[in-house]
């Protein structure tokens, strides 16, 4: 279990100039992939957009064939799916399976349901009295080549989910997968050929940063997902042809432990929540303010789970809690991070350390005597750390939650779900989850999207699928007399009538 028994068909090395693809709980390297040039993104660019118009002419049904039909590849395929991602992650079964196997498998049979309901023609009434009697429509139609950057700490449920409404939609996508983890994307690439996809609908563009500087110049759209600071320079290279981007990015999740929640659900939530996938998930649970009189019941608690994880190289299903760090220089910022807060006062309640014999790993972290003078609160560790902050109260927690740049998502934790959904309604982020977290990330019905530094628009719903589109619309005049009264020539009755007609209608109010 959890090794790659054979790589993906679609892998295809160059040797020396391949890009070497590491396992991260072992150190070994699996394979190479292509480093690929600005040019060979354009020649898959061309290749995409010849191949789309047929894509798009199958419509919802024909499209949504091929999609339930990779939704079984997938379930059929799982094991095989799984010990690509632990392969390229360090992540556990659990975590590959929990969060990326059920996320697409969901996702496939989801936007083959929902596209044709999400992006069917909307007839609109206006009170408008110039448009009385015409029809009156908006349209969606796909952009046509769609480009999705995505991270390396979810290769199949970030990078290639992301691609799942783009092709739903007829859109052609090329993935630029992070090039820590291509070889999921690549596994996509196979599993959709044989599902049926026509060629070149779906392309995987290896390579570094500026692999997907190339394909922001050659895309429709770009879907991002990855660092505040790499999204801000997606966003600008793609201001200068004006295309659009959504943009998901990091986050410092605030958690709230109200004095009346039930503090053993809290703490296996925040145990949970916080280092499930190693704490690399950008809604992970990132920092936790405590009400004072249940605090040290509280840490208590946590200490005790997170001091018992089991940690290490993935093997069966249930033989490790918390796997390895994928990407080598998070260790980096994590040590950074911890040390910085215990040079300042904090203490290290369990773990605090790297493990790197062998594999990349970061020991389950606790950290209570923390403040927002530490970047442990205040900057995105990305790892299994998790500082816990005492507040008098409500409000002063609601304060500090919102003293972010990130506003990506939060929690609230209470027995009076009331008072929880009135404290969640204050925290500024994108998602806010009552007695649990990250759930919402799972019902593909709710918008996700952060504010803020988090993000520019949303995945999920109707708009996570009509940001692949064009949105035309139509006004169709069925009732059409030779002039109508606001054409040409302007006479000065029809002005004067006019004016009446539209203090009538408007200006009937008061003004005090
Ligand atoms: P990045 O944001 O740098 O990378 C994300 C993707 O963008 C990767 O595919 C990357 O390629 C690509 N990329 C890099 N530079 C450019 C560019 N100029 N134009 C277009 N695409 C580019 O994330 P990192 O992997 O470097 O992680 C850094 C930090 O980001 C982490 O420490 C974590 O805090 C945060 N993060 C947040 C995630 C989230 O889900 N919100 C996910 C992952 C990381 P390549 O990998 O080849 O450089």
């Amino acid at each position: 279990m959890a090794t790659v028994e054979s790589k993906p068909a679609a892998v295809s090395t160059n040797g020396a100039a391949g890009i070497p693809v590491e396992n991260p709980a072992t150190g070994e390297v699996i394979t190479t992939v292509p480093a690929m040039s600005a040019e060979e993104v354009k020649a898959l660019a061309a290749r995409a957009r010849k191949a789309q118009p047929e894509w798009e002419a199958m419509g919802f049904d024909g499209r949504a064939k091929v999609l339930r039909r990779a939704q079984k590849w997938v379930t059929d395929n799982s094991n095989r799916i799984i010990d690509v991602i632990v392969s390229e992650t360090g992540k556990t079964y659990e975590d590959a399976q929990l969060a990326e196997i059920s996320y697409a498998a969901n996702a496939f049979g989801f936007w083959a349901k929902m596209a044709p309901e999400y992006l069917a023609d909307e007839r609109v009434k206006s009170s408008q009295l110039f448009v009385k009697g015409a029809k009156l429509i908006v349209r969606y139609r796909p952009l046509g080549l769609v480009g999705v950057i995505g991270p390396w700490n979810y290769p199949l449920t970030n990078s290639f989910g992301d691609c799942i409404p783009a092709l739903a939609a007829g859109n052609a996508v090329i993935l630029k997968p992070s090039e820590i983890t291509p070889l999921t994307s690549m596994l996509m690439a196979d599993m959709l050929r044989e599902s049926g996809l026509p060629d070149d609908v779906y392309q995987v563009a290896t390579g570094y940063g500026e692999t997907g500087t190339a394909l922001v110049d050659e895309a429709d759209f770009i879907m991002f997902t990855g660092s505040t600071k790499t999204g801000k320079k997606v966003a600008e290279r793609a201001a200068q042809s004006l295309t659009p981007v959504g943009l998901e990015l990091g986050g410092k999740d605030p958690m709230i432990v109200l004095a009346d929640a039930d503090l053993e659900r809290a703490a296996n939530g925040a145990a949970f929540y916080s280092m499930q996938n190693s704490g690399q998930t950008c809604i992970s649970v990132e920092r936790v303010y405590v009400e004072e009189p249940v605090y040290d019941e509280f840490v208590a608690k946590v200490r005790d789970k997170v001091g018992s994880l089991r940690q290490g190289r993935p093997g069966d299903p249930g033989s490790v809690d918390v796997g390895a760090m994928t990407f080598p220089p998070q260790l980096d910022i994590i040590e950074d991070h911890v040390k910085d807060a215990v040079e300042k006062g904090a203490k290290v309640e369990v773990g605090g350390h790297a493990k790197t014999e062998g594999g990349r790993f970061y020991e389950p972290t606790v950290l209570t005597g923390v403040d927002h003078s530490m970047k442990a609160m205040t900057e995105e560790t990305f790892g299994p750390t998790l500082p816990i902050m005492k507040v008098k109260d409500a409000d002063e927690a609601v304060k500090m939650a919102n003293d972010s740049p990130y506003g990506l998502a939060a929690s609230v934790w209470t027995k009076d779900t009331a008072k929880g959904e009135a404290v969640a309604r204050r925290i500024e982020a994108g998602a806010v989850c009552v007695n649990d977290a990250m759930l919402n990330y799972a019902a593909l019905e709710l918008p996700m999207g952060g504010w803020k530094e988090s993000g520019l628009g949303s995945r999920h719903g109707a708009g996570g699928i009509r940001k692949y589109c064009a949105q035309q619309t139509l006004l169709v005049k069925r009732l059409a007399p030779k002039r109508d009264i606001h054409m040409f020539p302007y006479k000065a009755k029809t002005t004067r009538l006019i004016g009446r007609v539209l203090k009538f209608l408007y200006g009937r109010g008061k003004r005090a």
